[in-house]
Order: structure tokens, then sequence, then C-alpha cells
């Protein structure tokens, strides 16, 4: 038996919907806490949240392969997203003192210009 189904999240077929970067959500397979949130919907329209580990621990492959897809496209476009700031930033006026603040996330070696 598929393994969201002994959870009690609804009928097969269980299909991806959409994944959110954010805190505060747990797995409502084991209970762990969630930063990489995956929504998957069941046949049967139940929207609930899970974490890569447990659609992973599944027998489910087209699920799976959807995650898998979701994980590639997720990264892309955070990718683009931190391409098109250093983009911006270069494009800035004063771009030398903003990639120093990029560069040393504290402040004041920031201030001294060292880096790391
Ligand atoms: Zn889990």
């Amino acid at each position: 038996m598929h393994l969201f189904v002994q959870k009690g999240m609804g009928c097969e077929p269980f299909k991806f919907d959409h994944f959110e970067f954010k805190t505060g959500v747990v797995c409502e397979i084991c209970g762990h806490s969630l930063k990489n949130v995956y929504y998957v919907k069941s046949a049967d329209g139940r929207l609930f949240s899970v974490g890569a580990d447990c659609i992973r621990k599944t027998v489910d492959f087209s699920l799976k392969r959807e995650l898998e897809v979701a994980i590639v496209t997720e990264k892309k476009a955070y990718e683009t997203k931190r391409i098109q700031r250093a983009i911006d930033i270069l494009g800035a006026n004063d771009s030398r003192e903003e990639l120093k603040k990029q560069l040393a996330p504290d402040p004041w070696r920031a201030q001294i210009g060292v880096n790391g």
C-alpha cells in the first residue's frame, strides 16, 4: 500500500502540486519541520505538505519523477535569481560597495574590506 494512503492522506494517484521555500511548515507524513516544502495532491483532492525524503520513501515512481523535476526547476529558478541580482548589482552606480556587502556578510569585516 502507498505510504501516503497508509498515513490517511487520500487516494492514489498522488500528484506533485507545487513547491515553496518557507519555514514553519511540517511534513504531514513524518512531522519533521521543513524548509523545502513540496505540496502533493491526492486523487480525491487533498493537498498536503511533505518533505522530499518522505516522497522518496514511497514506491510511487511517477511522484518521485515529478519531485526530481521540481527540484531541478527550483534550482534553475534560484540560480536565475542569483545571476539577475549580480547583474543588477554590477549595473548599480555604487556596485563596489554593494559587492563588498555580498562577499562579507559580517558588517565588521565588510567595513574593513576583509572577505570571508
Ligand atoms: Zn516527512
